[in-house]
């Protein structure tokens, strides 16, 4: 398992910081946002360090997509199988930790 030394995520995953989880096996950790912008907001994570969407489509790509059925799944419990995925790739459009995370908003009906 590759780790970054300096990943806050990294360091969710392994334990070292808290989170409040929702989901786990193997290779994919989920956890709520600490500053929710919906009733239901979930972090799904690769525990493989992959600094964004792009880079973990080009070298797991079967990861990406169980990051998407993980993300139905919470959907489908929350929210009738409702929700938005977000994937905030580089400082310009948001993204503050560089280890790649689906953002999953659901659990009410969000504004257009
Ligand atoms: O897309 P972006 O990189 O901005 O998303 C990072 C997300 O991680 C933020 O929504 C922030 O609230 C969340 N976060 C968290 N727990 C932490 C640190 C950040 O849920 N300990």
């Amino acid at each position: 398992m590759s780790a970054s030394d300096d990943c806050l995520f990294c360091k969710i995953i392994a334990g070292q910081i808290p989170s409040s989880k929702v989901y786990e096996d193997d290779t994919t950790y989920a956890f709520k946002d600490i500053n929710p912008k919906a009733k239901v907001h979930v972090l799904v994570v690769p525990k493989e360090h992959y600094a964004n969407a792009a880079e973990l489509a080009a070298k797991d790509p079967a990861e990406l997509a169980h990051i998407v059925s993980v993300a139905q799944r919470i959907a489908d419990d929350s929210f009738h199988g409702a929700y938005r995925l977000v994937f905030n790739t580089g400082l310009d459009a948001g993204q503050t930790v560089f280890h790649v995370h689906a953002h999953v908003l659901t659990g009410e009906k969000l504004d257009e």
